[in-house]
């Protein structure tokens, strides 16, 4: 069988096989690389190649001559010759954000944005990876836009007051903007729905912001589920009084296929201490903070794929955790029949979307 590595879309870094991951591929597999699909993420062709992998420059002979089709999200034209029966990416398709009508061309799509999050599907959680990457850079992109030092610092100029961070959501982006925030020495607050983050929040050493009446589903799969709009208001209302000293607030809230809950509102804006910066990673799916056009003393920054400026990061763990699906896919017998996570995965086969949560919306 042979494999495709496919060059992401322009605007993208990131490549989904690292070169040591086409090493091990190319035990079992043909494995063909796009020409220059990893030049933005660090990995030169030469460097594929000399790990086992066959460059290819054209694209429609790379499509014509691959059973397997890899990449994060790439174009991949319906009407391309492509021979292949797989196509394994993260196509955000309950999100509508990558064009993903290819699978009218009749082969099974995998779409690892969808996985179940349990224990067994922990090694190939792409969502994970990158969310953690996109928390850390957030973080970084806000510190090198505020005018200041995170940390207290004395010296002898006087007393430097520590930078302060806000952190609503507190996922998987959202724990790990926590550490790094904590880790350069800022002091932290954070809000989030599911009331066990308070936990997670307070043993990172930051503040919970506590606000009661959340709805939960235990049936959501530990996402958080809609609220009324009562409780969106009173959290809308709290933040907007805790956000007088805050220097960078990053904003993660996302509920899977909804639009993202506002959490910022006119009256936190208007708060904002001038010069602070609001990064809103939950921008692909409407954003956390409300589209007002008033005077901007702030900065806003809305990019929830913030992973993609650590391309060579986030490519060695994408690669892993593609490589950990393709490895459980070979070792189903009934594919996906039986197995939650290939079920779990699986977008569309033969022509058709099969995918539950996509028939439903
Ligand atoms: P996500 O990206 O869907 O959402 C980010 C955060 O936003 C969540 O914590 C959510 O509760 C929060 N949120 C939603 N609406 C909000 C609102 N109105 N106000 C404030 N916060 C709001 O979440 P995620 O990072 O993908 O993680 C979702 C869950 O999956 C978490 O419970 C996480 O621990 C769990 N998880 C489990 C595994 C595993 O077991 N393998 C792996 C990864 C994540």
């Amino acid at each position: 069988k042979s494999i495709a590595l496919l060059k992401e879309k322009d605007d993208r870094n990131i490549v989904a096989l690292s070169p040591a991951n086409v090493k091990a591929l190319a035990v079992n597999y043909t494995v063909m690389i796009e020409s220059g699909a990893g030049l933005k993420a660090g990995f030169t062709d030469d460097e594929y190649a000399h790990h086992g992998g066959h460059i290819i420059e054209n694209k429609e002979k790379l499509l014509a001559n691959a059973d397997i089709l890899i990449s994060y999200a790439a174009e991949i034209p319906v009407n391309s010759f492509t021979e292949a029966n797989m196509v394994i990416g993260c196509y955000h398709v309950l999100d509508g954000l990558d064009d993903f009508s290819f699978y009218k061309k009749k082969l099974e799509f995998y779409s690892l944005d969808l996985l179940p999050r349990t224990t067994l599907a922990q090694s190939m959680d792409v969502l994970s990876s990158l969310a953690s990457l996109a928390g850390y850079q957030a973080v970084i992109e806000g510190l090198n836009k505020v005018k200041k030092v995170a940390p207290m610092i004395a010296g002898a100029g006087g007393t430097l007051q520590p930078m302060h961070v806000l952190v609503l959501g507190v996922g998987v982006a959202g724990l790990q903007a926590i550490a790094t925030a904590k880790r350069m020495g800022a002091v932290v607050s954070a809000f989030d729905v599911r009331k066990q983050t308070q936990l997670e929040v307070e043993s990172l050493g930051a503040k919970f912001i506590e606000i009661e009446g959340a709805k939960e589903d235990q049936e959501s799969g530990g996402y958080a589920i809609e609220q009324g709009e009562d409780f969106n208001q009173m959290v809308q209302d709290t933040i907007a009084k805790n956000c007088e000293h805050i220097d960078v607030i990053i904003t993660t809230a996302r509920i899977p296929g909804r639009k993202a809950p506002i959490l910022i509102n006119e009256a936190a804006l208007k708060a904002l201490k001038k010069d602070s910066i609001i990064i809103d990673l939950a921008a692909s799916t409407g954003g956390n903070v409300i589209q007002q056009d008033i005077s901007k003393h702030y900065a806003l920054v809305s990019n929830s794929e913030l992973f993609d400026q650590l391309a060579y990061s986030s490519s060695l763990l994408l690669g892993n955790n593609i490589c950990n699906f393709l490895k459980h896919w070979e070792k189903q017998a009934d594919k996906d029949e039986k197995d939650d996570i290939l079920k779990g995965a699986l977008v569309a086969k033969g022509g058709q979307i099969v995918h539950p949560r996509l028939i439903q919306n």
